[in-house]
């Protein structure tokens, strides 16, 4: 992909845009394709959307084929048109498009990986550590992730919808004053309707103890049109705290960032979220292109994920020794600002658990022998008198 000019780049994009819009027999239309709700109606979401664009492998027709119900499947045509339909390897496409590997179970694989079930308080509502609350607002995403954390949940229809949980769940915030941080995930609350948004942001906004309000969400780079003027004038009003996901450089694109623009221009923080996946980002040489796409940007690397070992996503993760390498391979080597925070969050309920390459060789009374960036040791002795 690198090796290719801009220009022809370009051609190849808008080929694309029209190869998906054939999916749907339209003529390519770039102002219904900056239309968000064009591009959530025309998302490829059965077998023969994806049949029509790709070039599939058996594997891929059979996930599309038996997988639908296990867990939805879908993407808009945004983030298809980065798919490469001649390889089955592209890491765009292997994030959103099934194989029948989803139907392994491996030892250790879990429904509930992170046991957000046992925590939640109230139906959609996750109290796991002392001062900060999650919030599952939505069950549906704009495009499925096949390594999502939440498949139990998410495109299932369990989770009721919002308007009916979320007195119980005011009630709770308002009653718990040791809670000052909400973070709002699902599900993508920026599928929400501004209206909805704002009302939800109002409500938890006029309780006093709630200092921090935060949303995770991939619509940035799943449906970076759905980021309007008006949508950032509700996130701006209420002072949210974006956390973004992104998986792989290639999501960086124009109109990402744009979006990123308008968010930043309004002063919204942003931060982004990986997961490192086997074969689609875990090579340290990837995810610098991808931290310092997202520092261009303005958004700042916060969490490098372990993949959560969620039933049938094993072919999608790499090894915890893979990670603190990679985590080895940026620490030093690059600006502080592009090096994320490497985590597990604890299989059974334990929450995140940060992991770096060994720096304390070690410790002599107050004397501690510690290794840098480079791989060279250091000594740094304690003033006298403490402990
Ligand atoms: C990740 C997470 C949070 C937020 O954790 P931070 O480290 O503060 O970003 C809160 N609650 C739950 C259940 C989480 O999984």
């Amino acid at each position: 992909m690198s090796l290719r000019t801009a220009s022809a780049a370009t051609v190849a994009a808008v080929d694309r845009r029209q190869r998906l819009c054939d999916v749907f027999g339209e003529e390519y239309d770039p102002d219904s394709w900056a239309d968000w709700r064009w591009q959530l109606r025309h998302r490829l979401s059965r077998p023969e959307h994806f049949e029509r664009y790709l070039e599939l492998t058996s594997s891929e027709l059979n996930g599309l084929r038996m997988g639908m119900e296990r867990f939805a499947v879908s993407a808009t045509p945004h983030f298809a048109s980065l798919m490469d339909p001649f390889d089955p390897s592209c890491p765009i496409r292997r994030q959103v498009v099934p194989t029948d590997q989803e139907f392994l179970v491996q030892p250790g694989d879990m429904e509930d990986p992170c046991g957000e079930d046992e925590k939640s308080v109230v139906d959609g509502l996750v109290h796991r550590y002392p001062d900060r609350v999650l919030l599952l607002a939505l069950d549906s995403c704009a495009s499925y992730c096949r390594y999502c954390t939440r498949s139990r949940l998410v495109s299932q229809g369990d989770l009721e919808p919002l308007p009916r949980r979320v007195q119980a769940i005011l009630a709770y915030l308002r009653e718990h004053t040791e809670v000052r941080d909400v973070l709002l995930s699902g599900g993508d609350p920026l599928l929400m309707s501004e209206d909805r948004l704002d009302s939800l942001l109002g409500a938890i906004r006029a309780i006093d103890h709630i200092e921090l309000l935060r949303i995770g969400s991939r619509v940035p780079g799943f449906l970076p049109q759905r980021i309007t003027p008006e949508l950032v004038a509700v996130l701006r009003r209420h002072r949210v705290w974006l956390s973004l996901h992104f998986s792989h450089p290639a999501e960086l694109t124009p109109e990402v960032a744009a979006a990123c623009d308008m968010l930043a221009d309004a002063g919204i923080p942003l931060g982004s979220q990986t997961v490192l996946l086997r074969g689609i980002n875990d090579d340290p040489a990837v995810l610098k292109q991808l931290f310092h796409g997202l520092l261009k940007n303005r958004v700042r690397p916060y969490y490098l994920y372990q993949a959560d070992p969620v039933v049938g996503t094993a072919h999608l993760r790499t090894s915890i020794a893979k990670g603190i390498e990679i985590m080895g391979q940026l620490r030093g080597h690059t600006s502080g600002y592009a090096v994320p925070t490497y985590v597990v969050d604890a299989p059974g309920g334990g929450g995140k658990i940060p992991l770096q390459p060994e720096t304390v060789v070690s410790r002599n009374g107050s004397s501690w022998r510690l290794r840098n960036w480079a791989g060279r040791e250091y000594t740094y002795v304690d003033p006298p008198g403490v402990e």
